[in-house]
């Protein structure tokens, strides 16, 4: 049907066929006490020091915020030993995302990611007008052979999460590498390391080096998870100039709010809370992992701030079964088969109370079912 002729406005092609992103779930039964552990936010909260700016914050809200969000780059620059005007902020590194899309990607040009990628990038691709290419993994894990082999002349973007969400697996260094080597030089690599700063493994690195020396890496990172400013809505990308240069030109004018800039700054500031919210996803990451390994569940290694949980396939303990048990004493997790997987749960390391009590819940659960 034309749409001159249409009876009302009609979206332009490809916009139905985007599936909106269904964010984690936050509701259970009245009465019960809620752990959300559905969206990997920080069981210890925002540091202090960043509550209170952004308190301070409302003594000014008439005013506008800096359109280029200035001193927020700097304490990013700072923090990092990197080239403010290299930074570019955003609302939420999801709004980055979406920008690098809307930049690069033209109707019918394609954009690659990997089987259990993080959902934002197909919609980012679908929505500019691009075509969604899949990379198949192997287990689990991003595959540098496979993303390379579905280059072709209309790829225009790779976007990787490394960490990846939401299975918790990670490429070494190495791999990051040997992948921007064989892209041609004019597709863009996009780096989502959002779960950078809990990884503790050797041979990992962010890409921030190679967002520096490359000119086709973009490396992207948020204040939502080991900042604990989810609500915020903050990231930041650090790119090349020209990157930049395309990227300002068509973001929000204000993409960053006045509050948001003043939390930002007091929280890449403040390295003790930093310090410990990594310390304190490090031990309970593991005391999780064992626990449930325990138990008999399979668990995915991970170096993020949550768990790929894999259930049985059939009989009573299903993933979807377990998500039940989990919600009745208030234990919100996040069910995956909008990734692909069915048969797992993502859990979120959570406070000690929600820890303890996620174990004790699947334990009975276990044990329950196999008295039949
Ligand atoms: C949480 C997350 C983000 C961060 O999104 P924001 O918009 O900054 O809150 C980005 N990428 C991945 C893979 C994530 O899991």
């Amino acid at each position: 049907m034309s749409t001159d002729t249409a009876a009302r406005p009609v979206p332009r092609a490809g916009v139905l066929a985007v599936e909106a992103y269904v964010p984690g779930k936050s509701a259970v039964a009245p009465g019960v006490k809620l752990f959300k552990l559905s969206s990997n936010e920080n069981p210890l909260g925002p540091s202090p020091k960043a509550a209170a700016a952004f308190a301070a914050a409302a003594a000014k809200l008439e005013l506008y915020p800096d359109g280029a969000a200035t001193r927020l780059r700097e304490a990013i620059g700072k923090r990092y030993g990197i080239d403010p005007a290299r930074i570019i902020c955003g609302c939420g590194s999801d709004d980055l995302l979406s920008l690098l899309a809307y930049s690069y990607i033209g109707p019918g040009d394609e954009g690659i990611f990997t089987t259990h990628g993080f959902l934002i990038y197909r919609i980012a691709i679908q929505a500019a007008g691009g075509v969604p290419v899949v990379a198949p993994e192997r287990d689990l894990t991003a595959d540098v052979d496979a993303i390379l082999a579905r280059v072709t002349p209309r790829t225009r973007i790779v976007f990787l999460a490394n960490p990846n969400n939401p299975t918790g697996t990670y490429l070494p260094f190495a791999e990051v590498r040997r992948l921007q080597a064989g892209l041609p030089p004019n597709v863009l690599l996009v780096l989502d390391a959002a779960y950078a700063e809990y990884v503790r493994n050797n041979d990992y690195s962010s890409g921030l080096e190679l967002a520096a020396t490359a000119d086709n890496v973009v490396m992207t990172r948020t204040f939502s998870k080991i900042h604990g400013l989810a609500a915020l809505r903050v990231g930041w990308a650090y790119a090349p100039a020209e990157v930049c240069d395309a990227m300002n030109r068509i973001r929000g004018a204000f993409n960053v709010n006045l509050p948001a800039i003043e939390a930002g700054i007091a929280a890449i500031e403040d390295r003790d809370h930093e310090d410990a919210a990594v310390a304190h996803n490090a031990r309970w990451a593991a005391w999780l992992t064992e626990q449930l390994r325990g138990l008999g569940l399979a668990v995915v290694p991970s170096v993020g701030n949550f768990l790929l949980i894999g259930f049985p396939e059939a009989g009573p303990h299903t993933a979807a079964a377990a998500d039940g048990a989990l919600a009745a004493r208030g234990l919100v997790l996040r069910a995956v088969a909008s990734y692909g997987l069915p048969h797992h749960l993502r859990l979120t390391v959570g406070t000690a109370e929600a820890n303890r009590l996620v174990v004790d819940t699947l334990r009975a659960f276990l044990a329950d079912g196999a008295r039949g």
